[in-house]
């Protein structure tokens, strides 16, 4: 029978260094861990690799997925649609690997619903909402237009996080060495407690100023 690993889904905003986590984590363990590819039907960005960062399909493609019960969860982001097939779930598992996501809130859930013992959740965050825009600025890759869709998906998905407590454990990036620490202890075998959000000053200080930031408003 095929071994159940453990799906480890990161969830944060864009400038948290989940990508980087993610890969830092695979590479400490190859045989052990590997990393989720999903489906998109947004453009390839350059530099990227088609079945490395994604599979990139047509929307008529996806679609045809969703209708055959391909995918173990799928979500609209920015407007395109984003999925980890059934498919890629069970080759990580023939191989005898624990699974790494870096999927949104949304799917983050889904997951939790169609496997909840084997899967862990984990929000990694940037040390302050300031850390958030500063790097996200700092990539140069950003308009004002993206940066505020970023801020506001970044203010939906930590509203959510206060909203259900309990699932999550909450990693803070400051440090990748220590971050890359934190973040493998959910590959442990007991589940880490939950984080008592409301004794966390780092989140409360996160919502509280993402909540306030004018930038980080619904349209
Ligand atoms: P990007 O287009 O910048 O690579 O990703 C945009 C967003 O889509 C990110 O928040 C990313 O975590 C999310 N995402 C990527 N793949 C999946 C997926 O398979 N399922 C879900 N629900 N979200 C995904």
């Amino acid at each position: 029978m095929t071994r159940t690993g453990r799906l480890i889904v990161l969830v944060g905003p864009a400038g948290a260094g989940k990508t980087t986590l993610a890969h830092r984590l695979v590479e400490a363990s190859p045989q052990t861990r590997g990393f989720s590819v999903s489906h998109t039907t947004r453009p390839m960005r350059t530099g990227e690799v088609n079945g490395r960062d994604y599979h990139f399909v047509t929307r008529e493609v996806f679609e045809a997925l969703v209708a055959q019960q391909g995918f173990a969860e799928w979500a609209e982001v920015h407007g395109n649609l984003y999925g980890t097939s059934k498919a890629e779930i069970e080759r990580h598992w023939a191989a005898g690997r624990d699974i790494l996501f870096d999927i949104d809130i949304v799917g983050a859930h889904n997951l939790w619903q169609s496997y909840p013992a084997a899967t862990r959740l984990a929000f990694v965050l940037p040390p302050s909402w300031d850390a958030l825009k500063d790097r996200l600025q700092r990539r140069g890759s950003e308009t004002p237009e993206t940066l505020r869709r970023r801020l506001r998906t970044a203010r939906r998905e930590l509203n959510g996080l206060v909203a259900s407590p309990a699932r999550w454990s909450v990693v803070i990036n400051d440090q990748l060495d220590s971050a890359v620490q934190t973040a493998a202890q959910l590959f442990a075998d007991a589940r880490p407690a939950a984080t008592d959000l409301s004794h966390h000053a780092v989140v409360q200080a996160f919502v509280q100023a993402a909540n306030a930031d004018p930038l980080a408003q619904e349209a």
